[in-house]
Protein backbone atom coordinates (compact mmCIF):
# COMPACT_ATOMS: atom_id res chain seq x y z
CA UNK A 1 0.00 0.00 0.00
CA UNK A 2 3.01 2.50 0.19
CA UNK A 3 2.35 5.73 -1.69
CA UNK A 4 -1.72 4.90 -1.58
CA UNK A 5 -4.00 7.25 -0.58
CA UNK A 6 -5.89 7.12 2.73
CA UNK A 7 -8.80 8.79 4.30
CA UNK A 8 -7.04 11.98 6.56
CA UNK A 9 -6.52 11.30 10.39
CA UNK A 10 -9.57 11.12 12.35
CA UNK A 11 -11.97 10.39 9.56
CA UNK A 12 -13.53 7.47 7.96
CA UNK A 13 -15.53 6.18 5.23
CA UNK A 14 -18.91 4.73 5.74
CA UNK A 15 -19.64 1.61 2.99
CA UNK A 16 -22.23 -0.42 2.45
CA UNK A 17 -24.37 -2.41 4.23
CA UNK A 18 -22.98 -0.27 7.33
CA UNK A 19 -24.23 2.88 5.41
CA UNK A 20 -27.92 2.05 5.45
CA UNK A 21 -27.20 1.81 9.72
CA UNK A 22 -25.45 5.36 9.21
CA UNK A 23 -29.23 6.87 7.15
CA UNK A 24 -31.32 5.18 9.38
CA UNK A 25 -30.04 6.88 12.22
CA UNK A 26 -29.77 10.13 10.60
CA UNK A 27 -33.42 10.02 9.74
CA UNK A 28 -35.20 8.36 12.81
CA UNK A 29 -32.95 11.15 14.83
CA UNK A 30 -34.54 14.12 12.26
CA UNK A 31 -38.00 12.51 12.03
CA UNK A 32 -39.74 14.07 15.13
CA UNK A 33 -38.42 17.24 14.10
CA UNK A 34 -40.00 17.37 10.64
CA UNK A 35 -43.07 16.27 12.51
CA UNK A 36 -42.75 18.97 15.15
CA UNK A 37 -43.02 21.92 12.52
CA UNK A 38 -39.36 22.60 12.27
CA UNK A 39 -38.13 23.36 9.21
CA UNK A 40 -34.93 22.35 7.16
CA UNK A 41 -32.28 24.71 6.77
CA UNK A 42 -28.96 23.96 5.03
CA UNK A 43 -26.07 26.42 5.08
CA UNK A 44 -22.31 26.17 3.80
CA UNK A 45 -19.77 23.69 5.36
CA UNK A 46 -17.22 26.91 5.81
CA UNK A 47 -18.35 30.54 7.61
CA UNK A 48 -16.26 33.50 7.89
CA UNK A 49 -14.00 32.44 10.77
CA UNK A 50 -15.71 35.21 12.86
CA UNK A 51 -18.49 33.35 12.69
CA UNK A 52 -17.82 30.55 15.31
CA UNK A 53 -14.92 32.59 17.17
CA UNK A 54 -17.70 35.17 18.28
CA UNK A 55 -20.11 32.27 18.03
CA UNK A 56 -18.73 29.38 19.75
CA UNK A 57 -16.91 31.33 22.36
CA UNK A 58 -12.94 32.33 22.52
CA UNK A 59 -12.28 30.56 25.74
CA UNK A 60 -13.80 27.03 24.39
CA UNK A 61 -11.42 24.66 23.23
CA UNK A 62 -13.49 24.28 19.91
CA UNK A 63 -12.02 27.79 18.93
CA UNK A 64 -8.68 27.71 20.28
CA UNK A 65 -7.76 24.48 19.46
CA UNK A 66 -9.75 22.59 17.15
CA UNK A 67 -10.46 24.62 14.40
CA UNK A 68 -9.79 24.05 10.74
CA UNK A 69 -9.18 27.88 9.55
CA UNK A 70 -7.59 28.89 6.20
CA UNK A 71 -7.06 31.59 4.21
CA UNK A 72 -9.27 31.37 0.84
CA UNK A 73 -7.31 32.49 -2.05
CA UNK A 74 -8.99 36.24 -1.99
CA UNK A 75 -7.32 36.19 1.49
CA UNK A 76 -10.29 35.84 3.71
CA UNK A 77 -9.96 33.71 7.36
CA UNK A 78 -12.66 31.04 6.65
CA UNK A 79 -13.06 28.28 8.66
CA UNK A 80 -14.86 24.33 8.45
CA UNK A 81 -17.94 24.55 10.48
CA UNK A 82 -16.95 22.55 14.33
CA UNK A 83 -20.49 22.57 14.96
CA UNK A 84 -23.73 23.48 13.40
CA UNK A 85 -25.47 26.05 15.31
CA UNK A 86 -23.40 29.48 14.60
CA UNK A 87 -24.18 29.21 10.94
CA UNK A 88 -28.04 28.73 11.67
CA UNK A 89 -27.77 31.59 13.75
CA UNK A 90 -25.78 33.49 10.96
CA UNK A 91 -28.40 32.63 8.39
CA UNK A 92 -31.37 33.79 10.90
CA UNK A 93 -29.92 36.89 11.67
CA UNK A 94 -28.94 37.53 7.98
CA UNK A 95 -32.17 36.56 6.31
CA UNK A 96 -34.27 38.22 9.51
CA UNK A 97 -36.09 35.72 10.52
CA UNK A 98 -37.05 37.13 13.65
CA UNK A 99 -38.97 39.71 11.56
CA UNK A 100 -41.58 36.90 11.27
CA UNK A 101 -44.10 34.70 13.09
CA UNK A 102 -41.57 33.36 16.11
CA UNK A 103 -40.57 31.17 17.57
CA UNK A 104 -38.62 30.44 14.28
CA UNK A 105 -38.17 26.78 14.58
CA UNK A 106 -35.48 25.38 12.76
CA UNK A 107 -32.85 21.58 11.88
CA UNK A 108 -30.41 21.37 9.68
CA UNK A 109 -27.72 18.15 9.46
CA UNK A 110 -24.83 18.00 8.15
CA UNK A 111 -20.43 17.76 8.37
CA UNK A 112 -18.55 18.98 11.13
CA UNK A 113 -15.07 19.53 11.74
CA UNK A 114 -12.97 19.32 14.24
CA UNK A 115 -8.93 18.80 15.14
CA UNK A 116 -9.23 16.37 17.55
CA UNK A 117 -7.23 13.93 19.45
CA UNK A 118 -9.09 10.73 17.61
CA UNK A 119 -10.13 8.21 19.65
CA UNK A 120 -13.28 5.56 19.62
CA UNK A 121 -16.51 8.06 19.00
CA UNK A 122 -14.32 10.89 18.49
CA UNK A 123 -13.70 12.17 14.97
CA UNK A 124 -12.05 14.81 12.91
CA UNK A 125 -15.12 14.35 10.92
CA UNK A 126 -18.53 13.81 11.91
CA UNK A 127 -22.05 14.40 11.32
CA UNK A 128 -24.33 16.71 13.44
CA UNK A 129 -28.43 16.89 13.95
CA UNK A 130 -28.95 20.53 14.66
CA UNK A 131 -32.29 22.05 15.93
CA UNK A 132 -33.06 25.29 17.08
CA UNK A 133 -36.17 26.93 18.29
CA UNK A 134 -35.74 30.70 18.50
CA UNK A 135 -37.39 33.95 19.12
CA UNK A 136 -39.46 32.75 22.66
CA UNK A 137 -38.32 32.33 25.48
CA UNK A 138 -41.24 29.70 26.87
CA UNK A 139 -40.57 27.02 29.46
CA UNK A 140 -42.79 24.70 27.47
CA UNK A 141 -40.47 25.40 24.17
CA UNK A 142 -37.86 24.18 26.40
CA UNK A 143 -39.66 21.65 27.10
CA UNK A 144 -40.93 20.91 23.61
CA UNK A 145 -36.67 20.76 22.63
CA UNK A 146 -35.30 18.46 25.11
CA UNK A 147 -38.44 15.76 24.51
CA UNK A 148 -38.10 15.98 20.73
CA UNK A 149 -34.54 14.58 21.42
CA UNK A 150 -35.63 11.83 23.42
CA UNK A 151 -37.63 11.42 20.88
CA UNK A 152 -34.98 10.60 18.68
CA UNK A 153 -33.46 7.98 20.47
CA UNK A 154 -36.38 6.34 21.99
CA UNK A 155 -37.53 5.61 18.23
CA UNK A 156 -34.29 4.30 17.24
CA UNK A 157 -35.21 1.35 20.74
CA UNK A 158 -32.45 3.13 22.62
CA UNK A 159 -32.44 2.44 26.56
CA UNK A 160 -29.92 2.78 28.12
CA UNK A 161 -29.36 6.77 27.70
CA UNK A 162 -30.07 9.64 30.09
CA UNK A 163 -30.71 13.10 30.19
CA UNK A 164 -28.71 15.42 32.24
CA UNK A 165 -30.54 18.54 33.03
CA UNK A 166 -29.73 21.55 34.96
CA UNK A 167 -30.42 25.80 34.97
CA UNK A 168 -26.93 28.31 34.12
CA UNK A 169 -28.90 31.35 35.19
CA UNK A 170 -29.10 34.56 33.40
CA UNK A 171 -28.06 38.30 33.76
CA UNK A 172 -30.30 38.46 36.79
CA UNK A 173 -27.99 36.00 39.20
CA UNK A 174 -25.02 34.85 37.03
CA UNK A 175 -23.21 38.43 37.40
CA UNK A 176 -23.39 37.20 41.17
CA UNK A 177 -23.36 33.67 41.19
CA UNK A 178 -19.94 34.21 38.84
CA UNK A 179 -18.53 36.37 41.42
CA UNK A 180 -18.98 33.63 44.00
CA UNK A 181 -17.64 31.08 42.14
CA UNK A 182 -14.21 33.27 41.40
CA UNK A 183 -13.59 33.82 44.83
CA UNK A 184 -13.82 30.05 45.33
CA UNK A 185 -11.57 29.30 41.86
CA UNK A 186 -8.47 31.96 43.53
CA UNK A 187 -7.98 29.58 46.57
CA UNK A 188 -7.71 26.61 44.35
CA UNK A 189 -4.34 24.65 43.07
CA UNK A 190 -5.11 25.44 39.06
CA UNK A 191 -2.88 25.35 35.95
CA UNK A 192 -1.65 28.57 34.54
CA UNK A 193 -3.98 27.50 31.15
CA UNK A 194 -6.91 26.57 33.34
CA UNK A 195 -6.75 29.83 35.51
CA UNK A 196 -6.48 31.95 31.84
CA UNK A 197 -9.69 29.84 31.11
CA UNK A 198 -11.48 31.00 34.21
CA UNK A 199 -11.10 34.46 33.71
CA UNK A 200 -13.02 34.47 30.47
CA UNK A 201 -15.92 31.92 31.74
CA UNK A 202 -15.68 30.44 35.09
CA UNK A 203 -17.70 28.01 34.94
CA UNK A 204 -15.89 26.05 32.61
CA UNK A 205 -13.68 25.11 35.30
CA UNK A 206 -16.65 22.73 36.75
CA UNK A 207 -16.51 21.05 33.29
CA UNK A 208 -13.41 20.08 33.58
CA UNK A 209 -12.73 16.31 33.32
CA UNK A 210 -9.66 15.93 35.06
CA UNK A 211 -9.79 14.28 38.89
CA UNK A 212 -6.87 16.80 40.23
CA UNK A 213 -9.47 19.71 39.28
CA UNK A 214 -12.79 17.51 40.04
CA UNK A 215 -11.24 16.86 43.75
CA UNK A 216 -11.09 20.79 44.55
CA UNK A 217 -14.45 21.30 43.66
CA UNK A 218 -16.54 19.03 45.61
CA UNK A 219 -17.78 21.77 47.71
CA UNK A 220 -17.84 24.85 44.67
CA UNK A 221 -21.13 27.29 45.13
CA UNK A 222 -23.34 26.00 41.58
CA UNK A 223 -25.45 27.55 39.79
CA UNK A 224 -28.86 26.12 41.03
CA UNK A 225 -28.20 27.39 44.09
CA UNK A 226 -27.93 30.38 43.87
CA UNK A 227 -30.20 31.25 40.56
CA UNK A 228 -33.14 34.15 41.00
CA UNK A 229 -36.51 34.00 41.20
CA UNK A 230 -37.38 34.50 37.64
CA UNK A 231 -35.00 31.48 36.31
CA UNK A 232 -35.63 29.28 39.33
CA UNK A 233 -39.69 29.52 37.95
CA UNK A 234 -38.50 28.72 34.62
CA UNK A 235 -36.78 25.85 35.33
CA UNK A 236 -39.06 24.28 37.64
CA UNK A 237 -41.57 25.27 34.81
CA UNK A 238 -39.37 23.42 32.34
CA UNK A 239 -39.07 20.59 34.70
CA UNK A 240 -43.15 20.74 35.03
CA UNK A 241 -43.83 20.49 31.64
CA UNK A 242 -41.05 17.21 31.25
CA UNK A 243 -42.67 15.82 33.34
CA UNK A 244 -45.86 16.15 31.88
CA UNK A 245 -44.28 14.74 28.82
CA UNK A 246 -43.22 11.95 30.50
CA UNK A 247 -39.72 12.52 30.37
CA UNK A 248 -36.76 11.23 32.97
CA UNK A 249 -33.77 13.32 34.05
CA UNK A 250 -30.94 13.66 36.49
CA UNK A 251 -30.17 16.71 37.98
CA UNK A 252 -26.52 17.69 36.71
CA UNK A 253 -25.66 21.08 38.33
CA UNK A 254 -21.98 20.66 37.81
CA UNK A 255 -22.85 20.48 33.65
CA UNK A 256 -21.53 23.57 31.74
CA UNK A 257 -21.58 23.25 27.41
CA UNK A 258 -18.92 23.69 24.85
CA UNK A 259 -20.78 26.89 23.87
CA UNK A 260 -20.05 30.27 25.95
CA UNK A 261 -23.37 31.57 25.93
CA UNK A 262 -25.89 29.25 27.28
CA UNK A 263 -28.67 30.48 29.45
CA UNK A 264 -31.26 29.01 31.90
CA UNK A 265 -31.86 25.39 30.49
CA UNK A 266 -28.59 23.57 29.34
CA UNK A 267 -28.77 19.51 28.92
CA UNK A 268 -26.87 16.80 27.50
CA UNK A 269 -27.64 13.13 26.87
CA UNK A 270 -24.82 10.83 27.83
CA UNK A 271 -24.80 7.07 27.11
CA UNK A 272 -23.33 4.58 29.33
CA UNK A 273 -21.97 1.68 26.36
CA UNK A 274 -19.68 4.01 24.67
CA UNK A 275 -16.93 4.71 27.27
CA UNK A 276 -14.79 7.98 28.04
CA UNK A 277 -17.11 9.64 24.62
CA UNK A 278 -20.21 9.41 26.50
CA UNK A 279 -22.21 12.37 24.88
CA UNK A 280 -24.17 11.31 22.42
CA UNK A 281 -25.80 14.90 22.21
CA UNK A 282 -26.34 18.49 24.11
CA UNK A 283 -27.83 21.73 23.83
CA UNK A 284 -29.47 24.42 26.17
CA UNK A 285 -31.08 27.75 25.80
CA UNK A 286 -28.40 30.67 25.24
CA UNK A 287 -29.87 34.34 25.40
CA UNK A 288 -26.55 36.06 24.28
CA UNK A 289 -25.76 34.25 21.18
CA UNK A 290 -28.13 36.95 18.45
CA UNK A 291 -26.37 39.35 19.70
CA UNK A 292 -23.02 38.13 19.87
CA UNK A 293 -22.85 37.40 16.09
CA UNK A 294 -24.62 41.01 15.42
CA UNK A 295 -28.12 40.33 15.21
CA UNK A 296 -31.22 41.42 17.57
CA UNK A 297 -31.59 40.51 21.17
CA UNK A 298 -33.61 37.10 20.70
CA UNK A 299 -33.52 34.28 22.96
CA UNK A 300 -33.02 30.78 21.31
CA UNK A 301 -33.05 26.88 22.39
CA UNK A 302 -31.99 24.09 20.75
CA UNK A 303 -29.49 20.71 20.39
CA UNK A 304 -26.81 19.05 18.62
CA UNK A 305 -27.16 15.09 18.41
CA UNK A 306 -23.89 13.59 17.12
CA UNK A 307 -24.87 10.65 14.66
CA UNK A 308 -21.93 9.00 14.72
CA UNK A 309 -21.97 8.22 18.70
CA UNK A 310 -25.59 7.32 18.53
CA UNK A 311 -24.85 5.03 16.12
CA UNK A 312 -22.16 3.33 18.01
CA UNK A 313 -25.05 3.45 21.16
CA UNK A 314 -27.18 1.48 18.50
CA UNK A 315 -24.70 -1.24 17.62
CA UNK A 316 -23.65 -0.94 21.40
CA UNK A 317 -27.18 -1.69 22.55
CA UNK A 318 -27.29 -4.65 19.76
CA UNK A 319 -30.32 -3.02 17.70
CA UNK A 320 -30.88 -4.15 14.53
CA UNK A 321 -31.68 -1.23 12.45
CA UNK A 322 -31.24 0.06 8.85
CA UNK A 323 -31.60 -3.68 6.94
CA UNK A 324 -30.78 -3.37 3.49
CA UNK A 325 -33.97 -3.18 1.51
CA UNK A 326 -32.14 -4.57 -1.82
CA UNK A 327 -34.23 -4.89 -4.99
CA UNK A 328 -37.95 -6.59 -5.74
CA UNK A 329 -36.67 -7.99 -9.20
CA UNK A 330 -33.50 -9.17 -10.90
CA UNK A 331 -33.29 -9.77 -14.69
CA UNK A 332 -30.68 -11.94 -16.00
CA UNK A 333 -29.96 -12.26 -19.82
CA UNK A 334 -28.22 -14.42 -21.51
CA UNK A 335 -26.97 -13.33 -25.00
CA UNK A 336 -26.52 -9.84 -26.74
CA UNK A 337 -30.32 -9.82 -28.19
CA UNK A 338 -31.32 -11.22 -24.22
CA UNK A 339 -29.52 -8.17 -22.58
CA UNK A 340 -31.02 -5.14 -24.54
CA UNK A 341 -34.44 -6.74 -23.58
CA UNK A 342 -33.21 -6.94 -19.71
CA UNK A 343 -31.90 -2.96 -20.08
CA UNK A 344 -35.42 -2.14 -21.92
CA UNK A 345 -37.54 -4.22 -18.77
CA UNK A 346 -34.99 -2.65 -15.60
CA UNK A 347 -35.85 0.52 -17.09
CA UNK A 348 -39.44 0.27 -17.10
CA UNK A 349 -39.53 -1.26 -13.75
CA UNK A 350 -37.67 0.98 -12.12
CA UNK A 351 -39.90 4.21 -13.95
CA UNK A 352 -42.69 1.92 -12.46
CA UNK A 353 -41.62 2.25 -9.11
CA UNK A 354 -39.84 -0.89 -8.79
CA UNK A 355 -36.57 -1.53 -7.59
CA UNK A 356 -34.97 -3.55 -9.82
CA UNK A 357 -31.38 -4.34 -11.35
CA UNK A 358 -29.98 -6.26 -13.91
CA UNK A 359 -26.08 -8.03 -14.08
CA UNK A 360 -23.74 -6.24 -16.11
CA UNK A 361 -20.20 -7.49 -17.55
CA UNK A 362 -20.58 -11.50 -19.33
CA UNK A 363 -21.04 -13.43 -15.77
CA UNK A 364 -22.67 -16.63 -17.26
CA UNK A 365 -25.86 -17.65 -16.15
CA UNK A 366 -24.33 -19.69 -12.38
CA UNK A 367 -22.59 -15.53 -11.53
CA UNK A 368 -25.19 -13.73 -12.50
CA UNK A 369 -28.13 -16.47 -10.33
CA UNK A 370 -25.72 -16.17 -7.58
CA UNK A 371 -26.02 -11.92 -8.25
CA UNK A 372 -29.64 -12.34 -8.44
CA UNK A 373 -29.77 -14.21 -5.12
CA UNK A 374 -27.55 -11.32 -3.33
CA UNK A 375 -30.02 -8.68 -4.59
CA UNK A 376 -32.49 -9.38 -2.18
CA UNK A 377 -35.24 -9.67 -5.19
CA UNK A 378 -38.17 -11.81 -4.71
CA UNK A 379 -38.70 -12.29 -7.95
CA UNK A 380 -35.95 -13.00 -10.92
CA UNK A 381 -36.26 -13.06 -14.57
CA UNK A 382 -34.43 -15.37 -17.04
CA UNK A 383 -34.29 -14.82 -20.72
CA UNK A 384 -32.28 -17.26 -22.43
CA UNK A 385 -31.75 -17.77 -26.58
CA UNK A 386 -34.08 -20.31 -26.60
CA UNK A 387 -36.37 -18.33 -24.66
CA UNK A 388 -36.14 -15.31 -26.93
CA UNK A 389 -36.62 -17.70 -30.03
CA UNK A 390 -40.12 -18.56 -28.61
CA UNK A 391 -40.91 -15.30 -27.44
CA UNK A 392 -40.78 -15.91 -23.36
CA UNK A 393 -38.97 -15.04 -20.28
CA UNK A 394 -38.67 -17.23 -17.24
CA UNK A 395 -40.04 -15.48 -14.22
CA UNK A 396 -39.65 -16.95 -11.11
CA UNK A 397 -40.72 -16.53 -7.86
CA UNK A 398 -37.18 -17.45 -5.45
CA UNK A 399 -39.39 -17.51 -2.51
CA UNK A 400 -41.77 -20.20 -3.84
CA UNK A 401 -39.74 -21.54 -6.31
CA UNK A 402 -42.30 -21.59 -8.57
CA UNK A 403 -41.51 -20.83 -12.57
CA UNK A 404 -43.27 -20.21 -15.60
CA UNK A 405 -43.10 -18.58 -19.00
CA UNK A 406 -44.50 -15.36 -19.56
CA UNK A 407 -44.24 -13.31 -22.83
CA UNK A 408 -41.95 -11.25 -23.80
CA UNK A 409 -44.74 -8.42 -23.91
CA UNK A 410 -46.25 -9.25 -20.94
CA UNK A 411 -43.08 -9.40 -19.13
CA UNK A 412 -43.28 -5.81 -17.41
CA UNK A 413 -46.68 -6.27 -16.38
CA UNK A 414 -46.64 -9.39 -14.71
CA UNK A 415 -43.59 -8.81 -13.13
CA UNK A 416 -45.03 -5.41 -11.64
CA UNK A 417 -48.26 -7.29 -10.46
CA UNK A 418 -46.18 -10.47 -8.89
CA UNK A 419 -43.81 -8.19 -6.89
CA UNK A 420 -46.63 -6.46 -5.95
CA UNK A 421 -49.16 -9.32 -5.14
P1 LIG B 1 -21.04 19.61 20.93
O1 LIG B 1 -21.28 20.48 19.74
O2 LIG B 1 -19.60 19.55 21.33
O3 LIG B 1 -21.96 19.87 22.05
O4 LIG B 1 -21.34 18.15 20.45
C1 LIG B 1 -22.65 17.68 20.23
C2 LIG B 1 -22.57 16.22 19.88
O5 LIG B 1 -21.82 16.05 18.68
C3 LIG B 1 -21.83 15.38 20.90
O6 LIG B 1 -22.70 14.98 21.94
C4 LIG B 1 -21.35 14.22 20.08
O7 LIG B 1 -22.37 13.27 19.92
C5 LIG B 1 -21.06 14.86 18.75
N1 LIG B 1 -19.63 15.15 18.62
C6 LIG B 1 -18.96 16.25 19.06
N2 LIG B 1 -17.66 16.19 18.74
C7 LIG B 1 -17.47 15.02 18.09
C8 LIG B 1 -16.35 14.37 17.49
N3 LIG B 1 -15.15 14.92 17.50
N4 LIG B 1 -16.55 13.16 16.91
C9 LIG B 1 -17.76 12.60 16.87
N5 LIG B 1 -18.86 13.17 17.41
C10 LIG B 1 -18.73 14.36 18.01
Amino acid sequence: MSGGLTAPKGTFDTLPPDSARFLAVRDTLTAPLRRAGYGYVETPVFEETAVFSRGVGESTDVVTKEMYSFSDRGGRSLTLRPELTAGLMRAFIEHRMHGGALPVKLWTVGSAFRYERPQAGRYRHFTQVDMEALGVDDPALDAEVVALGVQGFRDLGLTDFELLLTSLGDTTCRPQYRELLVAYLDKLDLDEETRRRAAINPLRVLDDKRPEVQAQLHDAPLMVDHLSDSTRAHYDAVRQHLTDLGVTWTEAPKLVRGLDYYTKTTFEFVHDGLGAQSAIGGGGRYDGLSAALGGPDVSGIGYAVGVDRTLLAVQAEGLDIGAVAGVQAFVVPLGAEAKRLAVRLVGQLRQAGVAADTVYGDRGLKGAMKAADRSGASHVVVVGERDLAEGVGQLKDLRTGDQRAVPVAELFETVRASVEG
